[in-house]
């Protein structure tokens, strides 16, 4: 009798992607005293050794490989952490063993060390971001959700030259797009323009649309030590123009105005803000509203008063992206707002 046999040859699975997971503090990394506390607690205090032992499920999705590049309160973020991120990403992306990275981060000023990095990773490997709101220690913490679906989205083939990605919530955001938009909910972050890019849930990864704009691989700018110094500023009923006139006289290479409407300036910041721009200090003008896009003057206003718009970018995205360009060498309005058109 012929009995079935099992073959000798073996077929060995393909590898799991390997994923770096770079860790810098923020909520996801926050311990309380007690379970129940979701608003007073310390960010930044759980490693990320403690972040990946409380999401077993992670060994099914990549082969992890886990740094601890800082450990902040997000709200405390500065430049030359950004430099280290960004020069830690761009070795790991350009090593043939890494297939993608996820970065833990505080949720404060999570969309601006996203636009950052998506303006300056040369990479096309998948590069996602992740948080939470809920600490580490909580009732209900949305982090290690969070991070298994960050590192599924990392590992998915369909992640790769979209730019720096955000992945909250179940959504999946690029980082050009996404803002947060509350202090406490779990669903904080969204991209009020446009939308979400995708989805994960239970292992999948659906991206809808894509990412238009050049990023990444595709920019003009380098990370590096300089920093040009661009400051906000409000415009606001009553507003003076005291922080513009200190500004100026500080020496600031550029001041992004955070204004009304599409991005309206009071009467009182005009004028300075136009003899700022005379004396070669970049003026971009952007909204306080939260959505829409601040429209070009023409003319009459933004080429007489020498102003840049910031298009759809929020205040502090356009901050982000006028310091890499002042970095860069880009001088003057007209090539400014051609930036400000591109990115
Ligand atoms: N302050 C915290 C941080 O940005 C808030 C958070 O992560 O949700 O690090």
């Amino acid at each position: 009798m012929n009995t079935p046999t099992s073959s000798s040859s073996t077929t060995t699975a393909a590898p799991l992607p390997r994923i770096a997971v770079l860790a810098t503090g923020g909520t996801i990394a926050g311990a309380a005293a007690d379970a129940t506390n979701t608003a007073g607690y310390q960010a930044g205090v759980v490693g990320v050794d403690q972040l990946l032992a409380a999401v077993p499920a992670l060994s099914t999705v990549a082969r992890i490989a886990p740094e601890q590049i800082a450990s902040v309160d997000s709200k405390d973020m500065a430049m030359p952490l950004w430099t280290t991120l960004a020069q830690r990403i761009n070795a790991l992306v350009a090593a043939d063993d890494i297939d993608g990275v996820v970065v833990t981060h505080g949720t404060d000023t999570l969309e601006e060390s996203a636009y950052l990095l998506h303006l300056t990773i040369k990479s096309d490997k998948p590069v996602v971001l992740t948080a939470a709101m809920r600490p580490a220690s909580a009732l209900s913490a949305d982090g290690p959700l969070n991070l298994l679906n960050a590192v599924t989205v990392a590992a998915n083939p369909g992640a790769r030259g979209q730019g720096v990605l955000v992945a909250f919530n179940n959504k999946i955001h690029s980082a050009r797009d996404v803002v947060k938009t509350s202090t406490y909910a779990v669903d904080a972050f969204v991209s009020p323009e446009i939308g979400a890019l995708g989805w994960v849930q239970d292992g999948r990864v659906e991206f809808q649309r894509g990412v238009v704009r050049p990023h990444t691989f595709a920019t003009e700018f380098a990370i590096g030590a300089d920093w040009p110094q661009v400051e906000v500023v409000l415009s606001y009923a009553g507003v003076s123009r005291l922080a513009v006139d200190a500004l100026v006289s500080a020496g600031v290479r550029g001041i992004v105005v955070a204004g009304t409407g599409n991005g309206s300036i009071h009467a009182s910041l005009v004028q300075p803000l136009a003899d700022a721009a005379a004396q070669g200090v970049a003026v971009v003008r952007s909204s306080r509203v939260g959505s829409g896009h601040v429209m070009r003057n023409g003319a009459a206003a933004d080429d007489a008063l020498g102003f840049v718009s910031a298009g759809s970018l929020n205040p502090y995205k356009a901050r982000v992206l006028l310091m890499l360009a002042l970095a860069a060498g880009v001088a003057g309005p007209v090539a400014l707002q051609k930036t400000f058109d591109t990115y």
